[in-house]
């Protein structure tokens, strides 16, 4: 059986609640699609590559991951840093406002832990998943090492999965952000594609225009999410148009994105055809959209599953 690791940063997140108070919690793109992932595709093998600190917030996020049953032998701890921080705020339609802490988090150090002696653990026809966020908190000088260990992970037969995910505030600059994402889009071999990010990035603005940009790279698979517009994927040279069934009530639209990647991949490792992974990763993101969190509780998420 194939495993996946999800290359990236989890951070803590403060949510804010009514008057002065705030919720704590563990959030991260990267993190709520393995935790998503593993949570409907319990025998899935789902590790998580990043540093955390020797804090207590650190311990407890490895406790987080470790309770969410995510393989954690490559969670490194650095002694200098702490995890990274970001305040969430939503506004009665669901949309969201982030502050965030990071410029100094643990997680930019992964890249000084992470060499090519890990790379022994990875097997023929793995899969290593990492984001637009992964890519935009390396350390400029790291980035040569990162592509030159997703090259050799690329040669050995496995398979690179990028979304994105783009993130103005992380990135020196737009060009600099186009640079990396299109070498990215280079590396891999499934992209998953939000219209929101490439709208803000590249001007495409329609899953046409997204599709049509892919063309140039040597893609196997493509999903392009559209919010509840619909997704459109292109799989050996056949598009198809998927229809969304909109959620009228949307509470919080964070890690929607993320919970679609990790139960789409979840679903196309657990040998289901890209119709039916693709509603079934529609079918969890509407729930997490229909409740306030990146990480919505386990029995929620489950029974509308079943549901
Ligand atoms: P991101 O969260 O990365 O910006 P999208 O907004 O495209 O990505 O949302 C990801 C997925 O979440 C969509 O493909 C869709 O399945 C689901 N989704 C998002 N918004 C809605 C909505 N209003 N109604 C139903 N599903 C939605």
């Amino acid at each position: 059986m194939s495993s996946i690791y999800f290359f990236g940063e989890c951070l803590i997140e403060l949510r804010a609640l009514q008057g002065n108070l705030l919720e704590q919690s563990y959030a991260g793109d990267i993190y709520n699609s393995a935790v998503y992932m593993k949570r409907a595709f319990p025998k899935l093998p789902v590790h998580i590559i990043t540093t955390v600190g020797t804090d207590a917030f650190s311990n407890e996020m490895t406790d987080r991951f470790t309770d969410e049953h995510l393989s954690t032998e490559l969670v490194f701890r650095s002694r200098q840093k702490i995890p990274g921080l970001y305040h969430i705020q939503t506004d009665v339609t669901g949309e969201r406002t982030f502050n965030y802490w990071r410029g100094d988090s643990a997680a930019r150090q992964t890249m000084d832990f992470f060499t090519d002696v890990h790379l022994h653990q990875f097997k023929h026809k793995d899969v290593f998943f990492f984001s637009g966020i992964s890519l935009a908190i390396l350390p400029e000088e790291k980035r040569d090492e990162f592509w030159h260990r997703l090259k050799k992970l690329n040669d050995r037969g496995i398979t690179i999965v990028f979304d994105p995910n783009y993130r103005k505030t992380l990135w020196s600059s737009k060009d600099d952000a186009l640079t990396q994402t299109e070498k990215a889009f280079t590396y891999a071999d499934i992209a998953l594609p939000g219209v929101d990010d490439l709208a803000t990035l590249l001007d495409l603005h329609t899953s046409k225009q997204v599709s049509d940009f892919c063309q140039r790279f040597d893609l196997a698979e493509l999903i392009i999410k559209n919010g509840p517009q619909s997704v459109v994927t292109v799989c050996n040279g056949a598009t198809a148009t998927h229809k969304i069934t909109p959620v009228n009530n949307v509470v919080d639209t964070t890690s929607a994105g993320d919970a679609f990647n990790g139960v789409y991949l979840g679903a196309r490792l657990s040998g289901k055809d890209i119709d039916n992974a693709v509603q079934a990763a529609a079918a969890a993101a509407a729930t997490v959209i229909q409740h306030p969190g990146a990480i919505i509780p386990r029995t929620l998420f489950l029974n509308a599953l079943q549901g």
